[in-house]
């Protein structure tokens, strides 16, 4: 993809590349054109909004992570981290609804054939959405403790069950379904699937109704004697924790980028408030050195998030080892959002507190980069494991 923009360079981040620079001032352009002026009015019906995909679409970055040889930009993981932020800043709900393309294209990198990276890739390069569907009402973080079965019938897998929470699942074209195909050996017999949304037995269950994200859509999965064929089995049998977990690797970053996009989106508005709102004497409160400070305070944090994903990222597209340097990106870009949203929330009093404000919503939103795709305390769990191995 060859975006034909000039890069602004007062906006332009230096420290990327020049290609890198050209895909942020084409997602900054897009977020504030398409998705600023109707972000908090998804939110307050709660609504999916499809068409905002097939904007996205237009300028090809829909499914950045799909290799250019099979249809996609093959964008690199810091390009796709650069774009993410910037839907991140303008809405955290269409970030994650994108990212599930994203995270659902990972184990297909992994794992995948060439006929399962034609059919998967296939459907999203045409504008399809992808979803990834690994987590059950009795298995979360411990996704060993997958109830749902997938047993060979002949030449076809049949799958029974229940998955939940799962992002964009309501209306995804196609998706990666993790169900055990050997329930006696735990998280050694867990396996990854490719389900196609039309197959019999398929169907959506409840939708959750959440308090942020609100747009993006998250549905309960019924899995009712679902026949999907035998080549559908992603990798080999018993591998689908492996797939996951590298799966994961993947994402945790591109999480922390839309949670740095919220972070910044957050900062910028304090610091507008800050200039612009007076104190008791007719100054701006930024003059004070408490509110100045703080807002000091939040800037580093959020440039400290940047540059740890970043750092994570640079480190996978070198191809050496990352998991704990994800896990460490994931943990401090989140709670990173999570404070400095809070912040800029007390720091603008009552209109912060109102929804009159957009900084609400910013904190209601940043509340689940902390929970999803393995909530912080998991991710301190990841870390230690790799100091500690
Ligand atoms: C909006 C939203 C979208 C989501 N989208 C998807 C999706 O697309 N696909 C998907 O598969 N899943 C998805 N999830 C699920 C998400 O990944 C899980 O919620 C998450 O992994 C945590 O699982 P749980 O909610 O079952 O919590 P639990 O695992 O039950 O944990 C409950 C609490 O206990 C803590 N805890 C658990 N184990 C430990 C431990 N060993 N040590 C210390 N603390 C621990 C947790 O940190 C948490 O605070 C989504 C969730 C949300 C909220």
């Amino acid at each position: 993809m060859k975006p034909k923009r000039k890069v602004d360079e007062k906006m332009a981040d230096m420290t990327l590349t020049h290609e890198q620079q050209k895909l942020q001032a084409l997602a900054r352009e897009f977020t504030a054109k398409h998705i600023i002026p109707v972000a908090s009015e998804w939110d307050e019906k709660g609504e999916f909004h499809k068409f905002i995909l097939e904007e996205v679409k237009n300028i090809g970055l829909h499914c950045m992570a799909v290799p250019k040889e099979y249809g996609g930009p093959g964008c690199d993981s810091v390009s796709q981290s650069v774009v993410m932020e910037q839907f991140g800043y303008g809405c955290c709900a269409f970030a994650t609804t994108l990212g599930g393309n994203g995270l659902s294209s990972y184990p297909l990198a992994i794992a995948g054939t060439d006929e399962q990276k034609q059919l998967y890739y296939g459907r999203l390069v045409a504008g399809g959405m992808g979803g990834f569907a690994l987590t059950e009402p009795g298995a979360g973080s411990d996704a060993g403790s997958c109830a749902t079965t997938a047993k060979l019938d002949g030449d076809k897998w049949v799958l029974n069950g229940t998955k939940c929470f799962a992002t964009t699942c309501g209306v995804a074209n196609i998706m990666v379904v993790f169900a055990s195909t050997d329930p006696s050996k735990g998280v050694k017999g867990l396996s990854a699937f490719i389900v196609e949304k039309e197959r019999d037995g398929f169907s959506v269950g409840a939708v959750e109704h959440k308090m942020g994200i609100r747009s993006s859509n998250t549905v309960e999965l019924l899995l009712k004697n679902v026949r999907i064929p035998k080549n559908h089995l992603l990798g080999n049998e018993g591998e689908g924790m492996k797939i996951a977990m590298k799966t994961l690797d993947m994402a945790r970053p591109i999480v922390a980028s839309m949670a740095v996009g919220v972070a910044q989106r957050a900062l910028d508005a304090a610091v507008a408030f800050a200039k612009a709102y007076l104190d008791v004497n007719g100054k701006p409160i930024g003059m004070q050195q408490a509110v100045s400070f703080k807002l000091a305070d939040m800037a580093i944090q959020v440039e400290a998030a940047r540059q740890l994903v970043r750092n994570a990222l640079r480190l996978k597209d070198a191809g050496v080892p990352y998991t704990k340097e994800a896990a460490i990106a994931k943990t401090f870009a989140t709670d990173t959002a999570m404070q400095v949203s809070a912040d800029a929330v007390g720091l603008m009093g009552n209109y912060g507190y109102s929804k009159d404000s957009f900084v609400e919503k910013l904190m209601r939103d940043a509340k689940v980069t902390q929970i999803y795709e393995g909530t912080n305390q998991v991710q301190r769990i990841v870390i230690a494991g790799q100091l500690l191995r």
